[in-house]
């Protein structure tokens, strides 16, 4: 068979521990069999990312603006316990931060929706995309503890030294205060991904905040997405017949339960810290999510939700079998794929992602599964499978849908 061909390379980000193993086994048993594979590839591995005092993170984020898509497998974000683990010169930053800050990008995790594994929610039908502001609010807050009576005011001083206050309390006992910020330019950044994200997927965007109660802080965010609809998206979003729909928190959150998804919802930081986790709880499993970094200008990193799954890799060292579900690191290299092929004219290689992403569902609803699946499945009698069988059963699948 003639492996498909591939004009520009993918950008490849190499990651740690379990996932490092899986990474390695999709590209030998479901990519590399097929595909003529081009990748420039950076290796994040703590180790390597050690070595190169986390140069290689920046150089894998540069490469991704140069090339445009990415796939990015999980890394570890080091603490102390990791320092010590890996004798770190520093405990480096989270490499996701650093690529998200150097890309401006939003992050997008979508379910995969499969026959056997059953959303908590019955009406949901399709996946729900969650797409988080990743800067400020409360995540760059300053806050006081307040000990006794007291005035607390917002003061803002210009360059040239004027004033600007605003009251926020007069205390008459103890109490907290905090103050938070967030930056036009960022919000702007987190909008044109978001109808981005939308016009690529051809799904109806909402976007949602607390407007009625904070009329400057959030009514803001409001205001700059419909700007932005208005000026640059309206057409556009009309030709592709989809919409951009505003409506407060609360609404949002009552219209979420009662839809049957198959759309974006574009959170506040927080929001979206906290809507993320119940949508993919929610959808069945962290292991079925993917998620894909979007910038302003449309660069594409994709990944799955998920950490590197260090206690399966403990047992892996120690020679035991695992049973680590793949489903959203596979999902990560076909979106990839798709995307690279889509920018390329290269419909070969975009028809061969869609037929991965096929033959891993058709696995799973065959009854052939990895054991966290296997725990939550509908389906009678599910065979569960070790790490390896369960991409060796895909690969089955996928000869035959080739
Ligand atoms: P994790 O890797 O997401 O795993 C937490 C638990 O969730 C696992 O122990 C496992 O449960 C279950 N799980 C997650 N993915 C699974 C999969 N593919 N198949 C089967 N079960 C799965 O989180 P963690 O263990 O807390 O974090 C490990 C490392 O990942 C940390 O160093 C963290 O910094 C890093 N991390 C990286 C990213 C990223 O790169 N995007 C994201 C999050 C965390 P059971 O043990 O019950 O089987
Ligand atoms: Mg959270």
């Amino acid at each position: 068979m003639d492996l498909i061909k591939m004009t520009t390379p993918l950008v490849e980000m190499d990651g740690d521990e379990m996932t490092r193993i899986l990474w390695k086994m999709i590209k030998e048993e479901l990519i590399l069999p097929f595909v003529d594979l081009k990748t420039e590839y950076y290796d994040l591995g703590l180790e390597h990312r050690n070595e190169t005092d986390d140069k290689v993170t920046f150089d894998s984020a540069y490469a991704t603006q140069k090339y445009g898509v990415a796939v990015k497998c999980a890394t570890i974000t080091p603490n102390a316990a990791r320092v010590d683990e890996y004798k770190l010169k520093e405990m480096w930053k989270s490499p996701n931060g650093t690529i998200r800050a150097i890309l401006d990008g939003t992050v997008f995790r979508a379910p995969i929706v499969v026959k056997g594994i059953e959303p908590c929610v019955k009406n949901w039908k399709k996946p729900i995309t969650i797409a988080r502001h990743a800067y400020g609010d409360v995540y760059k807050g300053s806050e006081m503890k307040i000990p006794g009576a007291g005035k607390v005011e917002l003061v803002y001083t210009d360059d040239k030294g004027n004033e600007t206050k605003e009251l926020v309390h007069t205390f008459e006992g103890s109490g907290v205060v905090q103050g938070m910020h967030n930056l036009n330019d960022s919000i702007e950044s987190f909008a044109r991904s978001c109808f981005h994200y939308a016009l690529d997927t051809k799904q109806d965007l909402w976007f949602a905040t607390k407007d009625t109660i904070s009329k400057k802080y959030d009514h803001s965010f409001k205001d700059i997405f419909q700007e932005i609809y208005d000026a640059e998206y309206d057409d556009k979003f009309k030709a592709a017949g989809i919409e951009y729909f505003y409506t407060l928190i609360d609404d949002a959150v009552a219209r979420v339960m009662k839809s049957e998804g198959g759309y974006i919802w574009a959170c506040k930081n927080y929001d979206g810290d906290v809507m993320s986790d119940m949508i993919s709880s929610a959808f069945g499993s962290l292991a079925m999510m993917t998620s894909v970094l979007v910038s302003p200008d449309g660069k594409f990193e994709y990944e799955a939700a998920h950490g590197t799954v260090q206690r399966h890799y403990y047992k892996h060292l120690k020679g035991e079998e695992t049973s680590t579900n793949s489903v959203a690191t596979i999902f990560a290299w076909s979106g990839a794929l798709a995307k690279r092929g889509e920018l390329d004219g290269n419909q070969e290689l975009s028809d061969f992602a869609n037929k991965l992403e096929r033959a891993t569902i058709d696995t799973i609803e065959s009854g052939l599964m990895t054991k966290d699946l296997a725990l939550i499945t509908s389906l009678e009698n599910p065979k569960v499978l070790n790490s390896e069988d369960f991409i060796k059963a895909i690969r089955v699948k996928l000869e035959k849908l080739i």
